[in-house]
């Protein structure tokens, strides 16, 4: 079926018209709101701006993410254990000692490293992308929605950059790649295994 959303006006209730029927009767439609690749923190902010209701799936409500943790911040204090979301309170509260930050601290340091990843060249030099994702790993989750898209590129370029051909990988270099791939469908079957509206 092909949904059309009628935009409200202030006030009014948001309507959605079927364009096409569902030709199967009892068939479950979906569709994708957003990507399932990101955090909590950002699909639920997409989802209130551009479909205008919060979601209420396990994952958005589950501040592990299912065990996924890509939302979760290194805790300011502790250093050691994780900053969860709790989406209602829209506050941050450590898993081991119980140090809270509002959303506002958690914006912060998510654009400032959102930044340092916009600054660096999939062309460049392949230390570069290690050295962010170490220095990721100081400040965020290793499996946050931040890490796993310079993994991603990671992957990418082990093998498939000019300057890093597949045939051309050391034995190191392959490990890394197969460890980064297995990684990245762990967090993702994690994260997906429960039917998610955003
Ligand atoms: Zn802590
Ligand atoms: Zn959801």
């Amino acid at each position: 079926m092909i949904c059309q959303v009628l935009i409200p006006r202030l006030g009014e209730i948001p309507k959605v018209k079927s364009l096409v029927h569902a030709h199967l009767a009892g068939e479950e439609l979906t569709i994708e709101y957003t990507s399932g690749l990101q955090g909590t923190a950002s699909r639920r902010r997409g989802l209130v701006d551009n479909w205008l209701f919060n979601c209420g799936c396990a994952r958005c409500l589950d501040p592990t993410e299912l065990g996924s943790f890509l939302s979760a911040l290194r805790c300011f204090k502790c250093r050691q254990d994780f900053l969860l979301c709790h989406f209602d309170a829209l506050e941050w509260v450590c898993r081991g000692c119980g140090y809270k930050i509002g959303d506002n601290e958690a914006t912060e340091l998510i654009e400032g490293i959102q930044e340092k990843v916009s600054r660096l060249s999939i062309f460049g030099p392949i230390d570069q992308w290690e050295g962010l994702l170490s220095e990721m790993e100081s400040l965020i989750h290793p499996d946050h929605s931040l890490a796993m898209d310079v993994k991603r590129i990671l992957i990418q370029v082990l093998g498939g950059h000019p300057d890093y051909p597949l045939h051309s990988l050391g034995d190191d270099a392959l490990a890394r790649k197969i460890s980064l791939c297995q990684n990245y469908l762990q967090v993702y079957d994690k994260a997906s295994k429960e039917n998610s509206a955003g």
